[in-house]
């Protein structure tokens, strides 16, 4: 685990054009994408200050595929191994997480992350709550990028969110015809 590093975030995106270069890339074209790499950290730099600033402390794995936020340690940990416009997306959904926060159970995502349990996780309608709560993340999210600034491509930003949505929605799909979902396997 280790927390962000602007510089070396920098010095990898300029390292990654060079090699791209190196091995007879368009250099116009991979100089295109460094230029938007270091958007997309200039963004991650904004988010990464905005969470400190509320106690979410915010580190790096290469363990890590996209993102997590863990609701009782206020954390946030983000792939290292992502591109840097990923990492800002999933930077900015895991923020989303934790300004939805805790939620009781009669308010909305109130059967959500705040009240799973492993055997509640096999309900279809904690699932909903959860599939709910994860397109409210991605929602807060693009909503803060907005208020602080920071620059995101929206068709890029929602691929990821639909690629991720995707799998809670096979995750739903795939419980049991009793529980009134359809089995796909
Ligand atoms: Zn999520």
């Amino acid at each position: 685990m280790t927390s962000f590093d602007v510089s070396a975030c920098r010095e990898r995106a300029h390292l990654r054009h060079e090699r791209r270069v190196a091995n007879g890339k368009d250099a116009a074209q991979s100089h295109k994408k460094y230029a938007r790499e270091l958007v997309a950290v200039s963004g991650l730099e904004q988010i990464v200050e905005w969470a400190l600033t509320r106690g979410i402390s915010v580190s790096f794995s290469s363990k890590e595929d996209d993102g997590t936020y863990d609701l009782g340690a206020r954390t946030i940990t983000l792939s290292s191994r992502s591109s840097p416009e990923r990492v800002l997306h999933y930077a900015l959904h895991e923020c989303g997480h934790a300004i939805i926060g805790q939620r009781l159970p009669g308010e909305r995502y109130g059967f959500g992350y705040s009240h799973a349990t492993a055997k509640k996780m096999y309900k279809v309608s904690n699932k909903i709550d959860i599939l709910d709560e994860e397109l409210g993340a991605w929602e807060h999210g693009r909503e803060l990028a907005k208020k602080l600034g920071v620059k995101i491509d929206i068709l890029s930003y929602n691929a990821t969110r639909n690629e991720k949505i995707m799998t809670y929605m096979k995750w739903i799909m795939r419980v049991h015809p009793y529980e009134n979902g359809a089995a796909d396997d």
